[in-house]
């Protein structure tokens, strides 16, 4: 089965909002990824989908302004976080490569990523590092980036089986505006086990379209 992150980033503006959107993304196999305040109010209307955090601090509770602790976020049925290595949350580890390194082509975006993810893991047993998701997000593909393009599916299929051939994890999802119109490509293939969404996350429409690319909905 493949998997959907919803990432809101920090949308939207009110609760309610936050409840209905919820509601018309509840799918199996999809992770939600509010704001913090509005986990509470998710998880009380989920019914099929899981529910993610988008950072996480490292330490349970002390003096940490503004910091959120893993504990606090596994008492409110939190099963994955974005960032960060945490005792008994599932880590979606995001990786990937600027454009002026995949401009020099696609070993060189493969070497990056290699260091990134000795970096990130680095003392992470092989145990825990099998429960982490890493997403293949090259930074000039995330809609935000000026000039934003999906990377081409084939090659985005590429480097995500390079990822697996280099470490043991639970799977590899791409990131990088998915939408409703390029999901096929990207979730019809086997070496991409799901997709990280950002800004069509926030359309329950073109969403549900995303999710049906990955199974149809019934
Ligand atoms: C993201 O939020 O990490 C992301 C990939 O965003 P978008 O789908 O909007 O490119």
């Amino acid at each position: 089965m493949k998997l959907i992150a919803a990432n809101w980033k920090s949308n939207p503006d009110t609760a309610k909002t936050a409840e209905r959107l919820a509601l018309a993304e509840d799918y199996e196999g999809v992770i939600i990824i509010p704001p913090f305040q509005y986990l509470e109010r998710v998880r009380s209307v989920l019914k099929h989908a899981s529910l993610g955090a988008q950072n996480v601090f490292w330490e349970n509770g002390g003096p940490f302004t503004g910091e959120v602790s893993p504990s606090q976020l596994k008492n409110l049925s939190v099963s994955f976080v974005i960032a960060g290595h945490s005792e008994g949350l599932q880590v979606i580890l995001c990786v990937g490569e600027p454009i002026q390194i995949r401009k020099d082509g696609i070993r060189s975006a493969k070497d990056f990523i290699t260091n990134q993810i000795r970096y990130d893991l680095r003392g992470v047993k092989r145990s825990d590092a099998k429960k982490v998701i890493i997403t293949y997000e090259p930074i000039w593909a995330i809609s935000t980036s000026q000039n934003a393009e999906p990377d081409i599916p084939e090659e985005a299929a590429e480097i995500c089986a390079y990822i697996k051939n280099l470490v043991n994890v639970r799977g590899v999802i791409y990131g990088g505006s998915v939408n409703a119109k390029n999901a096929k490509e990207f979730l019809g293939r086997d070496d991409i086990d799901g997709a990280l969404v950002g800004g069509e996350s926030l359309k329950p429409k073109e969403f549900q379209k995303i999710v049906s690319a990955a199974t149809p909905l019934v």
